[in-house]
């Protein structure tokens, strides 16, 4: 494998499992310092013994997102550990209802704005002064931040959203930090299974799917790994749709 993160530190949001653990065990491989996070502390200390085992530097830290205090350690620790930051990956997200929209409580659409979009802009507001010359930024959207489907529709609003903060945050950070994004397809996470693992709903996704199949975890790190590194080094304000040519047109 490439090392094109020889010598850089890490950021990973949500990162215990899933899309998350795949994107820090990527940069992690590439040669990152890597700092992994998510709520609980057990899963944080899993996810370190996990990447430790494949030779990765890598420091663990509790961060629920929408916390303050938690984010402002996570990024405390990481500059006491490696001393610089940079790559961040903004993959924390929450999906909790399947209303629609107009059934949609107000507590649950604070909720969705606070994790999916609001914790990304805070996080960096704390890492921008810690980004280093060169750096990068990743952000977590979705296939239906571009066709929210019903059952997850104020979820995918708030997936779009991403797609103008990277633009506008790409004009802001530049030149020396980029702001890119990637929308994963549908990928066999816990976060999805409710999706996934009904046979009936997978071969309708896989049917609407070109390359026919549902994402992986490795696709969606390849994917992340190239924007966050130096082969994407004139790229900035884009989204990288991976999701297997489902239709992706705003
Ligand atoms: P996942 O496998 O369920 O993993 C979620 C990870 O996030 C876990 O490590 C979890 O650990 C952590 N987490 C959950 N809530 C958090 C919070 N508030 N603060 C910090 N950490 C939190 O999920 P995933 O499928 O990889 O999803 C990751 C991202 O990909 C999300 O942004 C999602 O919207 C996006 N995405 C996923 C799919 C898909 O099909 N899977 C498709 C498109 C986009 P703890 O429980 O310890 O917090």
């Amino acid at each position: 494998m490439a090392k094109r993160f020889q010598g850089k530190v890490a950021i990973v949001t949500a990162s215990t499992q899933g899309i998350g653990f795949g994107i820090a065990e990527r940069l992690g491989l590439e040669g990152a310092s890597v700092v992994v996070s998510s709520r609980k502390q057990k899963n944080v200390d899993e996810a370190v013994v996990k990447l430790k085992a494949r030779g990765i530097e890598v420091i663990g830290v509790v961060c629920h997102v929408s916390n303050g205090q938690q984010r402002k350690n996570l990024i405390n620790q990481t500059i006491e550990k490696f001393g610089k930051i940079d790559v961040v990956v903004s993959n924390a997200a929450a999906n909790p209802s399947v209303d629609s929209i107009l059934q949609t409580k107000e507590s649950v659409l604070d909720k969705l704005w606070d994790i999916n979009v609001k914790s990304s802009i805070l996080l960096l507001q704390d890492a921008a002064p810690h980004l280093q010359k060169g750096s990068s930024v990743v952000l977590i959207s979705s296939i239906a931040g571009y066709q929210p489907q019903s059952s997850m529709a104020m979820y995918g609003v708030t997936k779009t959203a991403l797609l103008g903060l990277t633009k506008a945050l790409a004009a802001e950070m530049a030149p020396d930090t980029r702001v890119n994004c990637v929308a994963p397809g549908f990928v066999p996470t816990h976060f999805a299974e409710y999706i996934t693992s009904n046979d009936g709903v997978r071969q309708t996704i896989e049917q609407n799917t070109l390359l026919n199949r549902l994402g992986t975890t490795r696709d969606m790190a390849a994917a992340a790994a190239f924007l966050a590194s130096d082969d994407a080094s004139y790229i900035t304000g884009e989204t990288l749709v991976v999701a297997g040519g489902m239709p992706s047109r705003l």
